[in-house]
């Protein structure tokens, strides 16, 4: 993997903030976009446009043939069956709302039960209040160690014969742990119960395969993984996807509307009412397809050798605190120095050019259990450099020298 030539892709890489190059750090947030993802926007707007689905004419064919390959791409990415198993959504949020109110309407009651864990961020907590709001369902939650692992035995105790669903983040967007989905999803199956997994945080960085990961429903949002804004992906095995009710109603959905009757399509489209941002879904597959020329493998490679060069370098700054050193960890680092407010230190990283998160970073319960409001976190993505992560370690040296 040559860094240059794949920084030179990304053409807001090399522009300047304050007069200093650009540090980007807040990949965890949302990742920049190399230039065939953005061209291929521009080019479909210029040369193809129109609406999907519905046109018998020349430039709806070729926008639906390039809608559906799109699906076809996501669907190899992540190694599902059928992209009848690939529901286009606005994003990670829209993909978990999705499932709450139709998983939710179709076999959660009162007294029901969600498993939750810990560090989830509030797009996997809130739409499950929502739920429990309207249906009395409750909520438990898989606690975790001081490392930021989830502790597997108090998950296991969690199960009762109310338990509807176990939703968890892949990765977590504070902490980096990666917790292990293959034996949580067979914990749930032991019992009976399907496991969603957010994995809006896994997606970029490490290969996904949903068939061996054996998950039921597995989400993610295309801006994180180089991808445009607005598009998102809800994978859901067929037999559960074909159990659930539609979510919105409107065009592309149904298949046959009466007053009296309506039948709804088929899958994928009974999840996908209205126009959907076809456009978006074309970037999306160049993104996947960017990384995946690059090769998973080697992105995972890079990023856990800069993440691990980070750690230790910033270990060995006084005062450092860093929150998570889980066993199997992405590319997140959260920390704090001394008494330094994590928004003190972001603001004076940014006059040196370096974008950091921070905050509660939407994990509010997880800052609650660690004791503090919040954390700087830097997140790495594929184009990050050794040389950069130097910059963050002698702008954190000089912000603390200043308090
Ligand atoms: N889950 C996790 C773990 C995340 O990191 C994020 C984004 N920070 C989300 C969900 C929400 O993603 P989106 O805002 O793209 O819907």
């Amino acid at each position: 993997m040559i860094i240059e030539k794949i920084r030179a892709d990304f053409p807001i890489l090399s522009r300047e903030v304050y007069g200093k190059p650009l540090v980007y750090f807040d990949n965890g947030a949302t990742t920049q976009k190399p230039r065939c993802v953005v061209e291929s926007i521009t080019d479909e707007y210029y040369s193809v446009n129109a609406n999907v689905h519905r046109g018998v004419h020349f430039l709806s064919q070729q926008a639906t043939e390039l809608h559906e390959a799109s699906r076809e791409t996501v669907r190899k990415f992540i190694n599902a069956r059928s992209t009848n198993e690939i529901i286009f959504t606005r994003g990670t949020t829209e993909s978990i709302n999705l499932l709450a109110s139709s998983f939710g309407e179709e076999f959660m009651g009162e007294g029901d039960e969600v498993i939750l864990s810990v560090m989830e961020h509030h797009s996997n907590i809130v739409p499950w209040q929502l739920l429990a709001a309207k249906r009395g369902i409750a909520i438990r939650v898989i606690p975790m160690n001081d490392k930021g692992e989830l502790l597997q035995d108090e998950y296991e105790k969690l199960f009762t014969d109310r338990t509807k669903l176990v939703s968890v983040a892949h990765i977590s967007n504070v902490l980096g742990t990666v917790n292990p989905i293959k034996e949580m999803a067979a914990v749930a199956h032991a019992h009976g119960v399907p496991l969603l997994v957010d994995a809006a945080q896994s997606i970029p960085h490490i290969a996904v395969d949903v068939e061996d990961l054996d998950v039921d429903f597995l989400v993610f949002s295309a801006h994180k993984v180089y991808g445009p804004t607005g598009v998102g992906v809800l994978y859901g095995k067929e037999e559960w996807l074909d159990k659930l009710p539609p979510y919105q109603g409107g065009g592309e959905m149904i298949q046959h509307v009466s007053f009296e009757k309506t039948v709804f399509n088929e899958l994928p489209f009974k999840f996908e009412a209205g126009t959907p941002d076809y456009i978006g879904t074309t970037g999306l597959a160049k993104a996947l397809d960017y990384i995946s020329a690059i090769g998973m493998d080697k992105i995972a490679a890079h990023e856990h050798g800069l993440t691990e060069y980070a750690t230790q370098r910033l270990k060995a700054i006084p005062g450092m605190r860093i929150f998570g050193e889980a066993g199997k960890k992405g590319s997140v680092i959260s920390f704090l120095v001394g008494n330094i407010h994590h928004f003190d230190m972001g603001t004076l990283l940014d006059r040196l050019g370096i974008a950091v998160r921070t905050g509660h970073h939407c994990a509010q319960p997880l800052m609650q259990r660690l004791g503090i409001e919040g954390t700087v976190r830097a997140s790495f993505g594929l184009y990050n450099t050794e040389e950069e992560v130097d910059v963050l370690v002698a702008g954190i040296e000089r912000v603390s020298r200043m308090f």
